[in-house]
């Protein structure tokens, strides 16, 4: 999606350790009309899918997520960090190494809200490892809906996380695709689409 490459080239810094910070406009400060954007573009992408449901994770996928649920006219549900766990047949659970703060946590969504006749379509900022998305698809295939797909904002695909979900057969799609930045010259590598 040009737009959203355009603005990650324009105010997109790239930190040390394969991080990119898009805080200005996606995942702090947050950019309503471009996110409004990228709703319309995953609905467009996503058309053929019977979604019921948008699943996120706390915290920085919510505001994308939300958006994104316009487009299609159906709630969004955001799976919880959870800081101790105290199962009580309530929650589906599942497990997630944190790429960006090193540590792995339990997340938590409530059974109400997640129901073998629904047709989920999971969204988030960051696509890296990948670990979020198995974590948030694990929700999903314990709670026996339908994955219907993934729709990332910026994957990293210099990480092994989009390569792993494709080759599950998993309809992915990234909005904007980073093959590699420089932490020196600030540039950023886009893969052509
Ligand atoms: P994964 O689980 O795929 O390894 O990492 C995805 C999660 O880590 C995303 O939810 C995102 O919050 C965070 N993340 C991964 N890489 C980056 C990055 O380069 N920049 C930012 N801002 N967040 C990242």
């Amino acid at each position: 999606m040009k737009l959203l490459e355009e603005r990650i080239k324009k105010d997109g810094i790239v930190k040390k350790g394969n991080i990119l910070k898009v805080d200005g406009f996606l995942n702090h400060q947050m950019d309503v009309e471009l996110f409004d954007e990228m709703g319309k573009e995953f609905k467009r992408l996503f058309a053929d899918a019977p979604i019921t449901k948008i699943l996120t994770i706390e915290a920085s996928g919510i505001g994308i997520a939300c958006v994104v649920a316009q487009s299609f006219h159906v709630p969004v549900v955001f799976a919880k960090k959870a800081k101790s766990l105290n199962i009580d047949g309530e929650v589906f659970t599942s497990k997630v190494e944190s790429f960006t703060h090193k540590r792995v946590y339990d997340i938590i969504v409530s059974k109400k809200f997640l129901t073998p006749e629904d047709h989920v379509l999971v969204i988030d900022d960051f696509l890296a490892n990948g670990c979020a998305v198995m974590g948030l698809i694990d929700l999903i295939n314990d709670s026996g809906a339908t994955l219907e797909g993934v729709g990332i904002a910026v994957e990293k695909g210099f990480q092994t996380g989009g390569k792993m979900i494709r080759e599950k057969g998993i309809h992915l799609e990234s909005l904007a695709i980073v093959d590699g930045m420089n932490d020196e010259t600030g540039e950023i590598f886009f893969r052509e689409q």
